[in-house]
């Protein structure tokens, strides 16, 4: 009896497999379960506030939820934050490292900088680059690098991200770097006509950003109007509190002090919901400092604070962790040893690409959901210009297929004109099938001609009208971009914000869209392409492959 294999059982009868399948049908059609299922609730998130999934999760095996703080649960106005560090590091660099006045009347453009990109500090450019490590765009300052020069830069070169050549913007603190950094190249080749030594100007923003941040200057402004930095969600406590009604533990890793913490946690999170007068509440770990990413492979004590004083002070090592009590520091083996909670059973919700996720993933088997909060933005454009992306996406299929086409005439073409070189056949048939051939391939290369140009337009005009510099966050051209490859790679979930959570039942299993190889998918194409597919193939290749012993 013909037979199959299943995954897992050995073989299965044909006959039963094929039963199943026409069952499976049935349920597939069944129009009153469809009724049933367009009745329920649990479709409805809007898309830019949905949960996305790269690997599969089952939340009702995840006992312990970890947030991150800044840019996860506390989401800042970034525009705002952004404009004010950017000020902040300007004057940091005029009067501690003596950079010229001038550099003051460079303005902040939000729209110049975006996550994921690059900054080449030998040449003094900005880069976006795709998933393959190729360079997509690059500015000289704020000017697009002609792509002559691109070519002759990046051609032979596949940026890597442990190159210390270039510096990656791989969190929104680091915006303002990358457009100071542009504007100052500027200056300095343009109006002050002076040299500039490229990485030392990187060095020296660097420097300058650190300190702002090291020395709490930002975060006393910040904390002196909170309400003008800090987005305060209505769901956050809501999202939480869900959480921890179906019995997962949460907790807070923040790289953070412990006042900054308090200070905005508290205005995000007290008397939001009744069950929880202080932010405190909602978590059964609290700790602060955790110098991530090292927290995640380094053996760092874990220290209890000193809650009573403003000055982030310590009692002293800790041997537990308990609720109630803030810490400071700490390690990744320490922490799972201390909650009795460890790998999978762990989800941790981080906005860092880097310090967040990718670090917790290699070195830990935690889950991982990465807050990106410019998603929001992104999908809701991608939804107004949907009919262009569809009609990018066949013209791009039509391209690729012309140029086989094309290819394909012009090996016929050669072989007709050898023949009649040869005087192989009958010379008034070859004089024939050589101008029929010559009028195809001239029709498909026209149509190529075109199809061409128009992808080049509309993806133009499609990228460019989310971003004008660099295009989409997550794309680089037909490639993920460098930043959206991380994502996939190292997020098992990604969504805009924390609150998210809310719309999602907390046994639910977030499942990824079934992965596909290019070899799978071809066999879905050759349905739709097969009979002009096989046009002027020579008939061995159409035959079965030959086996190979
Ligand atoms: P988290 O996202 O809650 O782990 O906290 C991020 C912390 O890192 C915040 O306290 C930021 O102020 C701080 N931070 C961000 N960028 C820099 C930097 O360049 N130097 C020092 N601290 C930084
Ligand atoms: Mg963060």
């Amino acid at each position: 009896m013909e037979s199959i294999h299943g995954p897992n059982n050995g073989p299965i009868d044909r006959s039963r497999a094929l039963e199943a399948a026409a069952r499976a049908r049935t349920v597939l059609h069944d129009e009153a379960l469809h009724r049933v299922l367009s009745s329920g609730n649990g479709h409805e998130i809007p898309v830019p506030r949905q949960i996305f999934v790269n690997r599969n999760l089952h939340f009702s095996r995840v006992e312990l939820v970890g947030f991150d703080m800044d840019y996860t649960l506390a989401i800042y106005h970034l525009r705002r934050l952004e404009e004010l560090s950017y000020q902040m590091t300007i004057e940091r660099l005029v009067t501690a490292k003596n950079y010229p006045p001038e550099i003051r009347g460079i303005p902040y453009d939000h729209a110049f900088v975006m996550r994921g990109l690059f900054i080449d500090k030998k040449h003094g450019n900005l880069l976006k680059i795709d998933r393959f490590g190729h360079v997509g765009r690059a500015y000289h300052g704020r000017t697009a690098l002609p792509d002559e020069v691109l070519q002759t830069l990046y051609r032979n070169e596949r940026i890597r991200l442990k190159n210390p050549e270039y510096a990656w913007i791989d969190t929104l603190f680091a915006l303002p770097e990358a457009c100071l950094y542009a504007g100052i190249v500027d200056l300095y080749e343009g109006v002050l006509k002076r040299p500039c030594d490229y990485t030392v100007l990187y060095d020296d923003i660097r420097h300058a950003i650190d300190s702002v941040h090291r020395d709490n200057s930002l975060k006393a402004v910040i904390r002196a109007d909170l309400a003008q930095y800090v987005f305060k969600d209505p769901e956050l406590g809501p999202a939480l509190h869900k959480l921890r009604s179906s019995g997962k533990k949460l907790f807070l890793l923040t790289n953070s002090a412990f006042d900054f913490t308090r200070a905005v946690m508290g205005y995000l999170l007290d008397g939001v919901v009744a069950e929880y007068p202080s932010w405190r509440n909602y978590f059964d770990y609290v700790v602060t400092d955790a110098r991530k990413p090292e927290f995640f492979s380094g053996h760092n004590p874990f220290h209890e604070i000193d809650q009573t004083k403003e000055d982030n002070s310590v009692l002293s090592e800790a041997s537990v962790l308990e609720r109630g009590r803030v810490y400071k520091g700490g390690n990744l083996a320490a922490f799972e040893k201390l909650t009795g909670k460890a790998g999978e059973s762990v989800l941790y919700v981080g906005d860092h690409i880097y310090g967040d996720i990718l670090k917790s993933k290699k070195t830990s088997m935690w889950r991982t959901c990465m807050i990106v909060q410019e998603i929001e933005d992104e999908i809701a454009y991608l939804e107004s210009r949907k009919d262009e992306i569809t009609t990018l996406a066949e013209v791009e299929a039509l391209q690729a297929r012309l140029d086989d086409e094309v290819q394909r005439r012009k090996v016929k073409l050669n072989q007709v004109e050898r023949h009649i070189e040869k005087k192989d056949g009958d010379e008034a048939l070859l004089e024939e099938e050589f101008r029929v051939t010559k009028a195809e391939l001239d029709r498909v290369r026209k149509a190529l001609k075109e199809c061409t140009s128009a992808v080049k337009i509309v993806e133009q005009d499609v990228e460019t009208g989310f971003n004008k510099f660099w295009g989409l966050h997550f794309k680089e051209g037909p490639e993920n971009s460098r930043f959206g490859e991380q994502v996939e790679q190292y997020a098992c979930l990604y969504t805009g914000r924390v609150s998210n959570f809310l719309f999602y039942s907390p046994m639910h299993v977030f499942r990824s869209p079934r992965d596909e190889m290019p070899h799978e998918h071809a066999g879905a194409l050759s349905g739709k392409m097969g009979v002009m597919g096989s046009e002027g193939l020579p008939k061995a290749s159409l035959r079965a492959p030959t086996e190979i012993p």
